[in-house]
């Protein structure tokens, strides 16, 4: 704290301590808040990351909002840490899926569908929580990719469509620094508690993690 000369420095004085008293209990209060609300505090004002109406996280890819409904506000990896890709097989055409994630009825949504062609759509952030996994938990740690397709058709499957996959999850890995490895590049059947059979037995995963190396390295 400065000297004091007069009426006029100890008003100024006054009311900088005043100004730097109040910033400093905000601080204060946000870091109380921050250890109860660790998952809630995006609501603080000021800790939000910025949110760019059409913006991805995926360069190439196009906007198309799910749902406000199929996924969870979040500060992702700020609030939950990243640390799992899940690969999943839509059961239907791209459109289909595009279509359904869009519905506040389905009550589910990934957060990227690549088409069979390669194209890809993201409809929600990688910031917030997608509900893809049937997990909570894993839903909170993972970014869930859907693939146009049927686990029952090999055909479905097509190098365009393991490409632009691979790119994209070789993107998350580094922007989470997940290793690319089974064990953090998994199919919805591995989530624990599922019910669910995708990708199934034609997805070539050890072609897929080739591509996925391949991609984090160039
Ligand atoms: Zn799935």
């Amino acid at each position: 704290m400065g000297e004091t000369k007069g009426g006029d420095a100890d008003r100024r004085i006054g009311r900088r301590a005043l100004l730097i008293g109040g910033a400093a209990a905000a601080v204060g209060t946000a870091v109380l808040a921050r250890e109860e609300l660790a998952h809630l505090w995006w609501r603080l004002p000021g800790v939000e990351k910025p949110r760019v109406a059409g913006a991805v996280d995926f360069r190439g890819a196009q906007w198309v909002a799910a749902s406000s409904a199929n996924w969870r506000r979040a500060d992702r990896p700020d609030d939950y840490a990243v640390d799992r890709v899940v690969v999943h097989v839509t059961q239907g055409s791209f459109k289909s899926a595009v279509k359904v994630f869009q519905d506040p009825g389905h009550g589910a949504a990934a957060h990227y569908i690549v088409r069979k062609d390669g194209h890809i759509t993201q409809m929600i952030r990688e910031l917030d929580v997608a509900f893809h996994a049937g997990n909570r938990e894993y839903n909170e740690r993972s970014v869930g990719i859907e693939h146009e397709g049927f686990v029952e058709s090999a055909s479905s499957f097509t190098d365009a469509m393991y490409e632009a996959s691979a790119r994209l999850t070789a993107g998350i890995c580094g922007r989470y620094g997940i290793p690319v490895d089974r064990a953090h590049i998994i199919g919805h059947v591995e989530v624990p508690g599922t019910d669910h059979t995708d990708p199934g037995p034609h997805w070539d995963w050890d072609r897929y993690l080739k591509l996925v190396r391949r991609a984090r390295t160039a």
